[in-house]
């Protein structure tokens, strides 16, 4: 199987992705996690990359699709993939699209998030990360057991600076203006499927598991 999932930042793609990949065994590749990673670690892609995360903007293309690429060829991805945050604009979409077309492995399905503006900023503004391993919680929604310090890994939680409340407005823009017009891109392609980001994490999961289940009874 082989996933894009579209939508708003905010939309809960992370959180089902997560999911996602255990059930069908492949790989969630995040272009997001991948970039913060490379700056936590102070790659030479990180010290590229940061200024454009960090105030919101996207990092140029070539560099995300360089990226991208490289993690495509790795082995664990020749049963399929999650994408998640990639393709973010219309020539990411046409660089994929032709690579995998290449490749004779187009994508299955691109999952649209459809998710209204106050839910996004709520979720936003209230999401905490791990400084040291990277995994999400949230204010109201998904407290750590205690605060300030993951379950996971005992590191400190912080916000994101890309989640102060200047910046989400930067993202929502940028999203509107270069990665919205992907949906009709896909809507044309016809293997655009939508889905509720509103709705809470389990209620969203439990529709996508019906849904890939009866895609798995169609298939066989
Ligand atoms: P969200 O979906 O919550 O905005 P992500 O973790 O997907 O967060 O992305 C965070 C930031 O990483 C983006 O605002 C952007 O700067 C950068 N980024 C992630 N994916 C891409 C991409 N495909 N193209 C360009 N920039 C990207
Ligand atoms: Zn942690």
């Amino acid at each position: 199987m082989r996933l894009v999932l579209l939508g708003p930042p905010g939309a809960g793609k992370g959180t089902q992705a997560g999911v996602l990949c255990r059930d069908l065994q492949v790989p969630h590749i995040s272009t997001g996690d991948m970039l913060r990673e490379a700056i936590r670690h102070a790659t030479p892609l990180g010290a590229q990359a940061k200024s454009y995360v960090e105030k919101g903007a996207l990092v140029p293309d070539d560099l995300v699709i360089a990226l991208v690429e490289e993690r495509l060829l790795k082995e664990d991805c020749k049963n399929g993939f999650i994408l998640d945050g990639f393709p973010r604009t219309v020539d990411q979409a046409k660089s994929l699209d032709a690579g995998l077309h290449r490749l004779k492995i187009p994508l299955d399905i691109v999952l649209y998030f459809r998710t209204s503006l106050a839910v996004i900023i709520r979720r936003l503004s209230g999401r905490r990360v791990c400084g040291r391993c990277g995994r999400n919680y949230h204010v109201v929604n998904f407290k750590p057991k205690m605060e300030g310090v993951c379950d996971a890994c005992g590191g400190q939680l912080v916000q994101r600076p890309d989640d102060r409340e200047e910046t989400i407005q930067e993202r929502l823009r940028v999203y509107e203006e270069q990665t919205a017009p992907l949906i009709h891109h896909y809507e044309r392609e016809r293997i655009l499927v939508q889905v509720s980001g509103d709705l809470e994490a389990a209620a969203l999961n439990a529709e996508l598991t019906d849904l890939f289940e009866k895609r798995k009874r169609l298939v066989h």
